[in-house]
C-alpha cells in the first residue's frame, strides 16, 4: 500500500512524499451508549487503514488529494475555511491541521497531501476517524511538532465536533489512536483514560450489517440521551453526576420518581458500565467465553432496556449465536439498524457466514453485508 500510494504521490505532486502515516477503523465491542454518561466503553482498532502521504511545499498552499477522486483541492493556509458539498472531505484533514496549528504546530509553508485507504468509508466503522489520525501523526511528523497520543486524539474529536459539525464521542478516536493489535481499547470516558486489554490472536470480528437505517435514528437518539439525562438529574438531586456515578441500588432506591423510560435507559446504562469492567477483567484472565457471555447480555440490555435495536438485529444476533465457533455478539454502535459484531475463533468461515446471510435473506428478502478482520495497531508513522 506504502509503495503505491509513493508512486501516485509522485505523479500527482511531481515531487517525493517526505512523510507516511496511517490509523485504523474502529468496532465498538462493548458499552453501548455508555460514553456520554462518562461511563466506560471499549472497541477494536481493525487491521484495514487509511494511509496519509505529506510533503512540504515552498508556499503557503495545502493541497489535499485522494487516491480515489484524483482531483487536487487547493487551499491557502492563511485563509482556513470549513469546505462545503464535493470537497466535504477535505474538511476532515483540514481540521486537524487547523486544531494543529491552534495547539501550536508551526507551519511557515504548505504542505502536499494524498491518501490512500482499504476501509470502507460510511459504514460505521468510523473512516472519519482514521483519516483524522493519520494526518495528525503525518503533520505533526512533517513539521517537527511533539503532540503526545492523547492530544492527537482529542484534535481528531475536535475536528470530527467542532469542524466538520458531527457530534460523535471519544470513542472512534481514542481507539484509532491507542488500537494494538491482538488487544481491544478500554476507555474511562470520564478521565478519558486509555488502556488496552489483551485478546488471543486467533479472535476474529465479522460484521453483519442489516442496511437497515431507521427514518428518525437522529430523533431516536437524542430522545434516549435525554431519558438518560432525566435519571441522573434525579439519582444526583440536580448536582449534575451522570449515570456513572450511581449504583443499581442508587437507581431501585429512586424509581419512584423516575419515568418508565428514564428507568430503564438508566438501568441498561448502569449495568453495561459494570459489563464493561467485568469484560476487561475476564479479557486479563484470559477467559473469552465469558466476554462472549457479556456481549451476549449487552444485547439482551439493548433490546430489552434501551430499545435501540431492531427486528433486523435481534434475528442477526439470535442466528449467529446458534454457531459453536462464536463466543458472542450482539449491537454495535447507536442501535436502531446498523450492525451486529459477532467475536469469533478462527475457525469460523465464510460457509457459516454465508449461512447467517441466507437464513436473514429468507427472512428479510436482502443480504447483509458482512465484513471481517482482526485486531490491529493503532495510528503510526509507516
Ligand atoms: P465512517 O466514519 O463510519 O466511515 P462518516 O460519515 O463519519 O462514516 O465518515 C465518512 C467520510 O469520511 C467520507 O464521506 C469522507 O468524507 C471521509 N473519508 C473517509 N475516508 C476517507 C479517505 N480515505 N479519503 C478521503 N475522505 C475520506
Ligand atoms: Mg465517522
Amino acid at each position: 500500500m506504502k509503495d503505491s500510494l509513493a508512486s501516485s504521490f509522485e505523479k500527482i505532486y511531481g515531487c517525493k512524499a517526505e512523510v507516511f502515516a496511517q490509523a485504523p477503523g474502529r468496532i465498538e465491542f462493548i458499552g453501548n451508549h455508555t460514553d456520554y454518561n462518562a461511563g466506560f466503553t471499549m472497541g477494536v482498532a481493525i487491521d484495514k487503514v487509511v494511509m496519509v502521504a505529506l510533503s512540504k511545499r515552498t508556499d503557503r498552499k495545502i493541497c489535499f488529494a485522494s487516491i480515489k477522486s484524483g482531483e487536487v483541492v487547493e487551499i491557502d493556509m492563511d485563509n482556513i475555511e470549513r469546505q462545503k458539498r464535493e470537497y466535504n472531505w477535505v474538511n476532515y484533514p483540514l481540521g486537524v491541521f487547523k486544531f494543529l496549528l491552534d495547539a501550536g504546530l508551526e507551519a511557515k509553508t504548505g504542505f502536499n497531501m494524498l491518501d490512500m485507504s482499504n476501509l470502507p468509508a460510511g459504514a460505521g466503522l468510523s473512516s472519519s476517524a482514521a483519516i483524522e489520525l493519520s494526518s495528525a501523526f503525518a503533520m505533526s511528523e512533517l513539521y517537527g511538532f511533539n503532540a503526545d497520543l492523547k492530544t492527537k486524539v482529542r484534535i481528531g474529536r475536535k475536528c470530527e465536533n467542532h469542524f466538520v459539525g458531527m457530534p460523535c464521542g471519544i470513542l472512534d478516536q481514542g481507539v484509532s489512536g491507542f488500537g494494538k493489535k491482538d488487544a481491544l481499547v478500554f476507555i474511562d470516558c470520564k478521565s478519558e483514560d486509555f488502556s488496552n486489554a489483551p485478546l488471543p490472536s486467533t479472535c476474529k470480528f465479522w460484521l453483519f450489517n442489516s442496511t437497515k437505517k431507521h427514518a428518525l435514528v437522529d430523533g431516536m437518539y437524542e430522545a434516549r440521551h435525554n431519558e438518560c439525562m432525566e435519571a441522573s438529574n434525579v439519582l444526583s438531586g440536580g448536582d449534575s453526576r451522570l449515570l456513572r456515578e450511581f449504583s443499581i441500588e442508587d437507581l431501585e432506591s429512586k424509581k419512584a420518581e423516575l419515568s418508565e423510560n428514564a428507568y430503564k435507559r438508566a438501568k441498561h446504562v448502569i449495568e453495561e458500565n459494570s459489563r464493561v469492567l467485568s469484560a476487561k477483567e475476564a479479557l486479563a484472565n484470559g477467559d473469552i467465553q465469558m466476554v462472549g457471555k457479556l456481549l451476549v447480555q449487552s444485547h439482551k440490555s439493548s433490546q430489552m432496556l434501551f430499545e435501540n435495536s431492531c427486528e433486523e438485529l435481534d434475528f442477526l444476533v439470535d442466528e449467529i449465536i446458534k454457531n459453536k465457533n462464536v463466543y458472542g455478539a450482539r449491537l454495535s454502535g447507536g442501535g436502531f439498524g446498523g450492525a451486529v459484531m459477532a467475536l469469533t475463533n478462527e475457525n469460523f468461515g465464510t460457509e457459516d457466514a454465508q449461512e447467517i446471510e441466507k437464513a436473514y435473506a429468507s427472512k428479510f428478502g436482502k443480504k447483509p453485508m458482512v465484513f471481517t478482520c482482526s485486531a490491529g495497531d493503532g495510528a503510526k508513522l509507516v
